[in-house]
């Protein structure tokens, strides 16, 4: 019997682990190490922070949904790994360490946003890594929105969260814009680049810029921030943008203790070094996959940074794991991309597909997004749920009264 440890249960780490639990059936241990109660989607994270996310349908609780699907859930958070006792060493809610063993390891715990170490932007910004980070953020925004003046929102960076981020809470406060009681936000979305979704092909780049210009989204493009202060943002050339809340969106890369962890390879952004059959370069028993692992493709290129390569990076590696407890050889990953769906609001969202040849805009286009979360959910919980939670959003978007 060999024990599968996964540090992680996030878009990656939570898949691989049902997907493992539910193949194994009890004849191997599938134990995954997560410091929260709850699963939530971290593309989702933006709608926590603007008070739109659905709390009941859209959330897992870990415990749980493990006893169900053929795994334990350890709530701990991981600090270190000692690779000459296959132990990882863990902090536990109670405030006690401890360790836990393992024969094989993965590590799927993501990226978090990177400030580039830019004056201030620590103390005085929020970020989006956790979903604590995210409630906390909503408790602030809907204080500023009561206070019925006019305010400012200042986001850094306008890839995909800053971007979602914005129109989200532009939506918000336009549904508010009746209520004279409430505040009216002007939201900068502050990008260093000459477009908004840099890394994405021109044409969508164009499309959302109109779209959150529609939004009255006030996009500032070309300016990059050099430091932060309570009261704002001061630009590389001087201009001062004053706020009541900052919000920094712009990069990411692995949490500084992963670095080196163990004495394993990582690169500049902390992320863990795996060969394409997601183990790690110096050792064949941890495996990295996610936003916090460096993934390299056959022709030289890496995989992106996104839920979609997490979630195929996941299956591959299920694959491959009982594979290996089987005496069989690992295979590589190779990602095939399938576009990115970008949501701008609850009702419009925009899409690259056929390798960025066409892009796609719309309500219908904003249905694909929801189904890139519907099949996660699929993936962790099986379609016969999937198919209730989404009859169950249904009939509550029908019957429940709008306040
Ligand atoms: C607001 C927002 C919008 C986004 N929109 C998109 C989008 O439109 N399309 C897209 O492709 N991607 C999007 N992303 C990026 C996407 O969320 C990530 O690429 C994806 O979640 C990465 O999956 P992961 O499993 O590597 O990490 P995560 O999903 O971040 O999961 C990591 C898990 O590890 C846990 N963890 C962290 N540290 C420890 C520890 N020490 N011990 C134990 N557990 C730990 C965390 O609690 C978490 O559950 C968005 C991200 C954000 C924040």
């Amino acid at each position: 019997m060999s024990r599968v440890v996964i540090v992680g249960g996030g878009a990656a780490g939570l898949e691989l682990a049902s997907l493992l639990g539910r193949s194994v059936n009890g004849q191997d241990e599938i134990i995954l190490v997560e410091g929260e109660t709850h699963h939530y989607w971290k593309p989702r994270f933006h709608e926590i922070a603007a008070g739109t996310f659905d709390n009941d349908l859209d959330t897992l609780c870990y415990f749980s949904h493990g006893a169900k699907n053929g795994y334990r859930h350890f709530q701990a958070r991981m600090t270190d790994i000692k690779r000459e006792d296959k132990q990882i060493i863990v902090y536990k809610p109670n405030g006690e360490t401890d360790t836990l063993s393992y024969d094989y390891l993965v590590i799927a715990i993501g990226a978090i946003s990177n400030d580039f170490a830019t004056k201030g932007a620590l103390d005085h910004c929020l970020f989006l890594d956790t979903p604590e980070q995210a409630r906390d953020s909503w408790q602030q925004i809907s204080a500023l929105l009561r206070s019925g003046e006019k305010r400012t929102i200042n986001i850094v960076g306008a890839g995909a969260t800053g971007l979602e981020l914005a129109a989200e809470l532009a939506k918000v406060s336009g549904k508010l814009s009746q209520n004279p009681h409430a505040a009216r936000l002007t939201i900068n979305l502050i990008e260093a680049s000459d477009r908004v979704l840099p890394n994405s092909p021109i044409e969508m780049s164009k499309q959302a810029h109109k779209k959150l210009e529609q939004y009255q989204v006030n996009v500032m493009l070309n300016t990059r921030i050099a430091s932060v202060d309570q009261q704002g943002m001061t630009t590389s050339d001087g201009q001062t943008l004053n706020a009541d809340i900052q919000f920094w969106a712009a990069g990411i890369k692995a949490p500084n203790w992963l670095k080196n962890i163990g004495g394993l390879e990582s690169n500049q952004a902390n992320q863990l070094m795996v060969q394409q059959t997601l183990a790690t370069t110096l050792d064949p028993n941890i495996f990295s996959l996610g936003d916090c692992a460096s993934i390299p493709q056959g022709d030289g290129t890496m995989v992106p940074p996104k839920a979609q390569a997490a979630n195929r990076a996941a299956v591959h590696l299920a694959k491959n794991l009982t594979g290996l407890m089987q005496g069989k050889e690992l295979t590589p990953f190779i990602y095939k991309d399938g576009g990115m769906v970008v949501a701008i609001g609850h009702d419009f969202a925009i899409s690259t597909m056929m390798n960025d040849r066409l892009i796609l805009k719309g309500r219908l286009v904003r249905r694909l997004y929801d189904t890139i979360f519907r099949l996660h959910q699929k993936t962790v919980s099986g379609l016969f749920t999937m198919s209730r939670l989404i009859i169950a959003k249904r009939l509550k978007c029908i019957f429940q009264p709008s306040s």
